[in-house]
C-alpha cells in the first residue's frame, strides 16, 4: 500500500506560524489584563478573583475536551497565564499612585535592625526564630572531634548511613513508625528539605494549598517554581484552625500539593488531632502531597500529633536541628518521605550541593543524643512565652495562647495602626525588633510576631516599650 510521506518542511511552517499566533494572542491577552488593572484601580477592586479564575477553569477544560489538550497540561498552561496576568496587574496598579506592595518577610526587619546597629544603637532582636541557647556542650566538643578526625568530606548524598539510621530510629520510637533509613534524607536545614521536596514534585502551573499565616518560605518556594500558590488564611476569632471546608473548596484538578505546619509559625497553634486526621484524609482523597513542616515539634505545650502517625497518602515530613537544638548556623535538617519521593529529593541535592558537610552530619549525630538538653531547651522556651503572653495580655493586644513553638503573634487592638507602622516605630523610637503580620499572610496587616528566643529580662523591656508606644 502506498503511505504518503508526510511533508515535514510543511509541516514545520505550520508549526511556527501556530507558535507566532499563540505568541501573538498572548501579548493580547496580557494588554487586556492590563485594560483591567486600569479599571479594577479605579474601582478599588482586588486583583486576585476566584470566582472568575473558576470560570476559566471551566472554560479549559471544556476545550481541552474539544481539541484532544490533556487537561492537566492545559489548565497548568493556563495558570500560568493567570499569574503572569496578576503579575501585570499588580505592577500596573503600583506604577499608577497604588500602594507599592513592598514583600516583608522576617529578614526584612532583621537587615533593618543590622543597619541601626552598625550606627551604633543597641536593640532587642525578637524578629527572627534563633534560640539564643545555641548548641549543646556536646555538640561542640564532637564538631571540633569530628573536624580533628578529618570528617571534613564529601559523603552519601543523602547523607551518611549512622545518621540516617539513627533519625530513623528516633521517629520509630517516637511515633511507633516503621521508617526505614532509605526514607530519610539528610538536608541543609528544614529550608532546603522544602525546597528539595517541592522541586521534585511540583511543575510550572501546578497548585499548591498553603494554610496561612505561614512561614513566607512556602509561598516564594512555590512561586518560584513557576506554581501557583493557594492560600487558606486562618483567623484568630476561630483561634487559627483552618477552615476546612475552604479547604476541600479550593481543591481542583491543578492542585497537587498542601502545604502546613504545626506547631505554626507565627501563631504557636497546634491542631487537635480530629483535624490533623481531616488534612490527611483529604489529601489522601484527592492524591495530594502532603508536607508537614514539623520543625517547631520540640516546642508543644499541649498534645501535639505528628502527620507520621497519621499514615495516610504521600506525605513529606520535614524536621530540622536548628530550633529543637539551637543549631541554626549548623545548617542541617531532614526529611522523611516515601522512597520514590526521597530518591528523587537524593538526586536534586547530588545536582546542587553533592552531600552535607561531613563534620556536621557528626555534630547532629551527637544532637540526637541530647534527650536532657532538648527538654531543658522546651522548658526555657515554654518559661519564656507564658511570661510574654501575660505581659503582652496587659496591653491593647488580642492573641491566642501558644499551643506550642516560640513565637506570639498578637493583633494590635488600636485604631489607625497597622503591624507594618508599629514594627517600624518600635524599632526606630524604641530600639525593639519584632516582625510586621503582613509577612505571614496578606491577611494580617494587623498583626506582629515576637519570637521568645532572648532571656526575660530583654523581653520585659520590649513589652514595657511595646506599652509605650500602644497606650
Ligand atoms: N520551617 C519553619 C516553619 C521555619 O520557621 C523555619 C525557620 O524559621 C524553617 C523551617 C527553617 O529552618 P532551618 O534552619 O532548618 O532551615
Amino acid at each position: 500500500m502506498l503511505t504518503e510521506k508526510p511533508d515535514i518542511a510543511r509541516l514545520r511552517r505550520e508549526i511556527e506560524r501556530v507558535t507566532r499566533q499563540i505568541i501573538s494572542l498572548t501579548g493580547r491577552r496580557f494588554r487586556l489584563a492590563k485594560k483591567i488593572a486600569e479599571a479594577k484601580k479605579r474601582e478599588n477592586l482586588p486583583v486576585e478573583e476566584r470566582e472568575v479564575e473558576r470560570n476559566l477553569r471551566e472554560i479549559v477544560s471544556r476545550e481541552c475536551g474539544q481539541n484532544g489538550v490533556r487537561l492537566d497540561f492545559g489548565l497548568r498552561l493556563l495558570n500560568l497565564l493567570i499569574e503572569e496576568a496578576k503579575r501585570i496587574e499588580k505592577e500596573e496598579i503600583a506604577e499608577h499612585g497604588g500602594e507599592k506592595t513592598l514583600q516583608i518577610t522576617p529578614y526584612t526587619f532583621f537587615a533593618k535592625a543590622k543597619e541601626l546597629e552598625r550606627t551604633g544603637k543597641s536593640l532587642i532582636h525578637l524578629e527572627i526564630g534563633e534560640p539564643d541557647f545555641g548548641p549543646p556542650e556536646s555538640v561542640k566538643r564532637r564538631t571540633a572531634q569530628a573536624l580533628d578526625s578529618g570528617y571534613a568530606r564529601y559523603t552519601e548524598t543523602a547523607g551518611i548511613r549512622e545518621l540516617r539510621a539513627k533519625i530513623a530510629e528516633k521517629v520509630n520510637q517516637d511515633f511507633h513508625t516503621d521508617i526505614s533509613p532509605k526514607q530519610v534524607i539528610v538536608t541543609i536545614g528544614g529550608r532546603y528539605a522544602l525546597y528539595l521536596c517541592t522541586a521534585t514534585t511540583l511543575l510550572p502551573g501546578d497548585e499548591v494549598i498553603i494554610l496561612e499565616p505561614a512561614w513566607p518560605a512556602y509561598g516564594d518556594c512555590v512561586k518560584s517554581l513557576g506554581c501557583k500558590a493557594v492560600r487558606i488564611s486562618a483567623t484568630l476569632e476561630n483561634e487559627w484552625a483552618p477552615d476546612l471546608d475552604l479547604l476541600n473548596q479550593s481543591i481542583n484538578e491543578s492542585t497537587r500539593m498542601i502545604i502546613m505546619n504545626y506547631p505554626n509559625n507565627p501563631t504557636g497553634k497546634i491542631l487537635e488531632r480530629k483535624v490533623m486526621k481531616e488534612i490527611t484524609e483529604t489529601a489522601k482523597e484527592h492524591n495530594l502531597h502532603l508536607v508537614s513542616d514539623e520543625v517547631y515539634s520540640n516546642f508543644f505545650y499541649t498534645p501535639f500529633e505528628s502527620v507520621l502517625k497519621f499514615p495516610e497518602g504521600k506525605c513529606t515530613y520535614i524536621n530540622s536541628f536548628s530550633k529543637t537544638f539551637g543549631m541554626t548556623g549548623f545548617r542541617i535538617g531532614y526529611a522523611i518521605a516515601d522512597r520514590g519521593t526521597v530518591e528523587k529529593m537524593t538526586k536534586l541535592q547530588n545536582l546542587c550541593l553533592t552531600s552535607p558537610p561531613e563534620f556536621v552530619q557528626h555534630a547532629a549525630l551527637a544532637a540526637l543524643d541530647c534527650v536532657k538538653e532538648r527538654m531543658e531547651y522546651a522548658r526555657i522556651i515554654e518559661g519564656r512565652l507564658e511570661f510574654t503572653y501575660n505581659a503582652l495580655s496587659k496591653l491593647p493586644l488580642s492573641f491566642h495562647k501558644p499551643d506550642g513553638g516560640f513565637y506570639v503573634f498578637p493583633r494590635i487592638e488600636v485604631a489607625g495602626l497597622d503591624g507594618l507602622e508599629f514594627a517600624n516605630k518600635l524599632l526606630t523610637q524604641k530600639g525593639v525588633c519584632v516582625t510586621p503580620g503582613v509577612a505571614f499572610g496578606t491577611e494580617y496587616t494587623k498583626f506582629f510576631r515576637v519570637s521568645v528566643c532572648q532571656p526575660q529580662k530583654s523581653l520585659q523591656e520590649a513589652a514595657n516599650k511595646m506599652g509605650e508606644l500602644l497606650r
